[in-house]
């Protein structure tokens, strides 16, 4: 009986991970198991109150399969692209992934829909949040989680608490630089580590790569991180240079970021951190080369064990530990 009492008490929230191609959603419970999700997509052209339609629509399908009675779910996470304003729920200036959508209230659109308050953060963040909760973090009071994807993003916790900066822009970790005289990146400066370690860098490197090596036999063939990704597995030599020397351009930014934060997990999410076997011994290879050793006793670099799911956790976290404060009802 008393089993049964404690299930009844278990508490669920609404998880949105909002992307420039896809939605993702669902019913998340708090032990952070994903009880239902599913995805839509985004059309970021139709702005940002039809996309909200269509997400409470199917929050409220998705607590309808998972048998969650609205009453259960306290409040709506989402994990969105930023820059963002996270006390006023509002994206600011998604760009690129979400042209138009400037200024769009999303956890106001979402509260109104759903009739639960909803809170915002961005997809780095929400990602430590994961990694904190249930994730290779899990109680960990320093961690850095780098999502690693067509740019390079990242999440802090730092003595136990998400750090936010400012203006909630802090973390913009793939824009430390690796090389001051490297090339221009978009941010205004130079060498950035997303130039040199994110899936287009990869892909780069590795045509660089073939060109040298004069593969004929290669060559026209579309290459993808993906694409190289299963060459390392299959065990081509130069797909396994191009992943170990990106490892090494990680190494060089995460002896850095361990000097600045001084965590005892460095943990490696987004697609890149499919290929984390080849990546993670140059990358430890270099931090011990570059880090002061008191910051590498007990210092731990590993992937992510939560994969995609990252996103709809860490928003479920984010709902269910805010959900007190009330914002936004
Ligand atoms: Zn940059």
């Amino acid at each position: 009986v008393i089993a049964a009492v404690h299930f009844s008490e278990r508490r669920h929230a609404w998880a949105v991970d909002l992307g420039g191609t896809n939605t993702k959603l669902g019913v998340v419970d708090d032990s952070g198991r994903v009880v239902v999700q599913e995805a839509f997509s985004t059309c970021p052209g139709r702005g940002g109150d039809s996309w909200a339609e269509e997400a409470a629509e199917a929050l409220r399908g998705a607590a309808a399969r998972g048998g969650v009675e609205a009453d259960r779910i306290g409040a709506v996470g989402v994990g969105a692209p930023g820059p963002l304003n996270v006390e006023g729920g509002v994206l600011t200036n998604p760009l690129p992934n979400l042209p138009g959508w400037q200024g769009f209230p999303i956890c106001r659109a979402l509260a109104n829909r759903c009739g639960k308050p909803a809170f915002l953060d961005n997809d780095a963040n929400v990602a430590a949040l994961a990694e904190h909760w249930v994730g290779a973090g899990r109680g960990v009071d320093n961690l850095v989680v780098l999502t690693l994807g067509t740019g390079i993003g990242s999440g802090i916790i730092a003595d136990g608490r998400l750090l936010h900066g400012m203006s909630d822009n802090a973390g913009e970790l793939g824009h430390l630089s690796i090389n001051y005289r490297g090339p221009r990146c978009v941010c205004g400066n130079r060498g950035c580590i997303e130039l040199y370690a994110s899936a287009p860098a990869l892909v780069r490197l590795f045509k660089q790569k073939l060109r040298r090596r004069e593969c004929a036999a290669r060559k026209g063939r579309s290459v993808t991180a993906e694409a190289i990704f299963e060459a390392a597995r299959e065990g081509d030599p130069l797909a396994r240079e191009a992943l170990e020397e990106v490892g090494r351009y990680l190494g060089m930014a995460v002896a850095s970021i361990v000097h600045a934060l001084n965590p005892e997990i460095v943990i490696l999410a987004g697609g890149l951190a499919g290929a984390a076997q080849f990546l993670l011994d140059p990358l430890r290879e270099v931090v011990r080369e570059r880090t002061y050793p008191d910051l590498q006793v007990g210092l731990r670099i590993e992937a992510s064990t939560l994969g995609a799911a990252s996103g709809l956790v860490g928003a479920a976290r984010l709902a269910l530990r805010e959900q007190s404060s009330q914002r936004w009802t």
